[in-house]
């Protein structure tokens, strides 16, 4: 074993990464503060059992469980939406609706690595309790779009409604484990096999799956109107979630937002009870997902608690990264002090206190030798060296050398913020 090498899949994330890491975390929650949403931060190590129900076949398959000394089952977080309903049954019903939270968080899957497919990963989440309607999905996906507009990711939705293939096996009788199966073919494509395992238990059931999921947006409609006699007490709740899906498509179209209808979308997680949705970026050669979300309403009831209206998505944010390419961070100015022999080390804070104010980052260089000074400067990348030595610095100056120019001038200390932002 090389002990130097992290877990298959999971990553040390370093230099100028880290950096773009720190950026979009950054600008995700800026975003979310910005439409009204509040963080939260929920534990990484859960109870098994707020997963175990509701996560879908897949993500159980590749949950971290394990037990703690007591002999607790507990499970590293495949992603966050199961702790947000119990936070909020446990701690945020006395909260004025809507409640609108935000958070950033690790996350673990033990699936096969790949390009943008890891075991430790991070979610950008975003999630609205408390409404029922439209403009709670819509409030959390455009502050979505908003965020990704913001960092450069031109995306596209992909969008369907699960609730149509809940009822239509509702209709004959199925059991929910069972129509997770189903579900968990259709979302992996193979709908061959999930009409036909489907068949096996029920062939009517499974001709009009197959037929729903041929049709398109505008034919939804009258589909439901003419299966009026087959749907019974589901054809109000369907129309209601028909209408939602094109309002949905609808008003992120008139936002400007490419979004387009797909049958066979059902995504992997198994509390979605309506609408759902996934994001896509339209740069670039990824072609997976970079976030999903959808309607989860009633999961409290999951838990024991009163049924509540959820709905919110989560961006995978290191696939949005990759999406990003060789998008360079718009860095701050950066300067090195170098600090020579002689000069009061308060003297050395007070420059760094300086341009700080100004919001030039800085980091001090102790040497002995100016040109030593220097080499490690440039070699450390950064735009200018401010070197601060006896002589001028007795008469109330710095030199301040451009690394990149090669321009050296000699400045007033107390015009030093000044010149440096004004020459870049
Ligand atoms: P999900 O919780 O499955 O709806 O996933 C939401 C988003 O998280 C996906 O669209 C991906 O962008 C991201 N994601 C899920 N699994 C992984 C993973 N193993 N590695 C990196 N990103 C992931």
């Amino acid at each position: 074993m090389n002990t130097y090498l992290p877990p298959r899949g999971m990553r040390d994330i370093f230099g100028e990464d880290a950096e773009i890491y720190e950026y979009v975390f950054y600008e995700f929650k800026r975003i979310a503060k910005l439409h009204g949403f509040k963080p939260v931060y929920t534990p990484t190590i859960e109870f098994f059992k707020l997963f175990a129900e509701k996560s879908g076949e897949e993500i159980r398959e590749t949950m971290y469980v394990f037990k703690d000394k007591a002999g607790r089952v507990v499970t590293l977080r495949p992603e966050v939406t199961a702790s947000i309903v119990r936070l909020y049954l446990r701690s945020l019903r006395g909260w004025v609706k809507p409640v609108k939270l935000y958070y950033v968080a690790q996350c673990f899957r033990y699936e096969e690595p790949q390009r943008g497919r890891y075991r430790e990963f991070w979610q950008g989440g975003l999630e609205v309790i408390g409404v029922e309607g439209l403009m709670g999905d819509v409030e959390a996906a455009y502050a979505a779009s908003r965020f990704l507009e913001s960092i450069g990711v031109i995306h596209k939705y992909v969008v369907g409604n699960v609730a149509f293939h809940r009822a239509i096996m509702n209709v004959y009788g199925l059991p929910d484990d069972f129509q997770e199966h189903i579900l968990h073919l259709i979302d992996k494509r193979d709908v061959d096999r999930a009409l036909r395992e489907l068949s096996g238990r029920s062939r009517d059931a499974s001709n009009l799956l197959g037929e729903f999921l041929g049709i398109g947006l505008e034919e939804i409609e009258e589909f439901l109107n003419h299966r009026r006699s087959i749907l019974g007490d589901h054809l109000d709740k369907l129309l209601f979630e028909y209408e939602r899906l094109r309002g949905f498509i609808d008003i992120l179209n008139k936002m400007g937002y490419e979004a387009e209808y797909d049958p066979l979308l059902v995504r992997g997680l198994a509390y979605y009870t309506g609408l759902i949705y996934e994001y896509k970026a339209k740069s670039g050669d990824l072609r997976i997902s970079i976030g999903g979300g959808g309607r989860y309403d009633g999961l409290s009831t999951v838990y024991g608690g009163p049924y509540e209206y959820f709905t919110g998505l989560a961006l995978g944010l290191d696939r949005i990264i990759l999406a990003l390419g060789n998008a360079k961070v718009a860095g701050r100015v950066t300067a090195a002090i170098i600090a020579l022999p002689g000069i009061p080390m308060e003297e050395v804070f007070n420059v760094k206190k300086l341009l700080e104010e100004y919001g030039v980052s800085s980091s001090i260089i102790h040497v002995k030798k100016i040109r030593k000074g220097l080499s490690i400067a440039s070699r450390k990348g950064y735009k200018y060296a401010i070197i601060m030595g006896v002589r001028e610095f007795s008469e109330g100056k710095v030199s301040v050398k451009d690394l990149e120019t090669g321009v050296q001038e000699t400045v007033n200390i107390k015009f030093l913020p000044l010149y440096i932002i004004l020459r870049v």
